[in-house]
């Protein structure tokens, strides 16, 4: 084994990439999630040119290959149906969550990941961090990557993070059968846009399911999780009257599940004594830029490649300076994807068809296992 021996709170997209990615160096590191086993609600997601690059240098290309579907195009459309605008996505794969968690997870050294182990603090002073878990057993390693999510709870050993910002919006989404509906949205990424709503949709398998995403105001009534169930009446009716094609998807809806969207401002530190954060418990962000996951894969390339450098895993100076490496590449980069998830929401609930930028290659184009690797070279 080399490097600090690691543990990682939360299994999500980015705890289990950072776990693999640090596994494939000959780090010794354990996952602790508190779910009893992989979710099987959930959503789609894109998996786009900057997360893949990662996942494909852990050996994951043909898994997800065999499982996504490829996604060329983009089209915008307003809420009759007439195309505004046509984007070139680059490689985007579109997947079901679930899926892709499985993928990574099934690829972790055996015994490496616990589930059903929920955290409910960590410790931190001089020495190496200490886990807590609710059923009273603890951990320690040298280094504790706090991956738990939104309202992470390792978290609160680092800094008081700035409370969350409601956006306002709400997400409604699920998965329909698209065969029988034109081509344009069977295989591509399509948006509708309306006055103070829009509706997103793009295939995530290769057996014709569609991901269905509704983003409208925010409902009365709270959604805390992804398995908070709404009536998909509810949703017909808040579409009722656009593009057939919108109609159609949306009468094939049959389980609907609300998301009440939210992010939170930067904020500094990301990491005290050998606690380290990463993903949505660092950086959460409004889903309008299809980044969330991607952010959280790169930020496990780069802090795989920092940790898995380290000479000496009891030199805890050595191992802070990593941390703050790991902070200075990502922190400004993930803090533009915020603003720019903000920026494109605002301008398709405003029903524009030019979001912020068409031009994502600065996101798209990001090499994180070479970054990670440049910054390890500068430590
Ligand atoms: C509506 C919507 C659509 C989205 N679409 C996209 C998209 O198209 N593309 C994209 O890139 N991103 C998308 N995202 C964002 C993406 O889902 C998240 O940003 C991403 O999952 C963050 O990964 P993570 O590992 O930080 O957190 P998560 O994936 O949320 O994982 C956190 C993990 O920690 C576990 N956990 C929580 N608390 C504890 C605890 N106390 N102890 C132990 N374990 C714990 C959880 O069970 C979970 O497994 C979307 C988000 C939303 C809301």
């Amino acid at each position: 084994m080399t490097g600090p021996r690691v543990a990682v709170v939360g299994a999500g997209i980015g705890g289990s990439t950072v776990a693999l990615a640090l596994a494939r160096r000959g780090v010794d590191v354990t996952v602790f999630e508190r779910r009893p086993d992989v979710p099987r609600v959930g959503s789609g997601l894109g998996l786009a040119r900057n997360g893949r690059l990662v996942l494909e240098g852990l050996g994951l290309g043909p898994a997800l290959d065999r499982t996504g579907a490829p996604i060329t195009s983009m089209r915008l459309l307003d809420a009759a149906g007439s195309e505004r605008a046509h984007y070139d996505v680059g490689a985007l794969l579109g997947l079901r969550r679930a899926d892709l968690l499985r993928i990574v997870l099934d690829a972790l050294p055996a015994g490496a990941l616990h589930h059903g182990r929920e955290c409910a603090g960590v410790d931190v002073g001089d020495g190496p961090p200490l886990v807590r878990f609710t059923d009273g057993t603890t951990a320690t390693a040298d280094v504790v990557v706090a991956a738990d999510g939104l309202h992470s709870r390792a978290a609160a050993a680092v800094t008081a993070r700035p409370d969350l910002q409601p956006s306002g919006t709400s997400a409604l989404r699920g998965f329909v059968d698209g065969h029988g509906l034109p081509d344009a949205v069977r295989h591509g990424q399509n948006a509708w846009l309306g006055a103070d709503r829009h509706l997103l949709s793009y295939p995530v398998d290769r057996t014709g399911t569609l991901n269905v995403a509704a983003f409208v105001p925010r409902p009365p009534g709270d959604a805390g999780d992804w398995s908070s169930r709404v009536d998909p009446d509810d949703v017909r009716a808040a579409f009722a009257g656009w593009d057939p094609d919108v109609t159609a998807l949306l009468a094939r809806a049959d389980e609907v599940y609300r998301w009440d969207l939210a992010d939170r401002e930067p904020f500094a530190p990301w990491s005290r004594a050998g606690v380290v954060l990463l993903g949505d418990a660092a950086h959460p962000m409004l889903p309008h830029m299809g980044q969330g996951a991607n952010q959280a894969i790169e930020d496990a390339a780069v802090l795989a490649a920092l940790l898995a450098d380290a000479p000496d895993r009891s030199d805890r100076a050595d191992l802070g300076a990593r941390l703050a490496a790991y902070e200075r590449e990502r922190a400004p980069r993930t803090a533009r994807v915020q603003d720019g998830s903000r920026r494109n929401g605002r301008a398709f609930s405003g029903g524009s068809s030019s979001p912020g930028g068409a031009d994502l290659s600065w996101v798209h184009g990001y090499d994180a296992p070479a970054a990670g690797l440049a910054a390890a070279r500068r430590s």
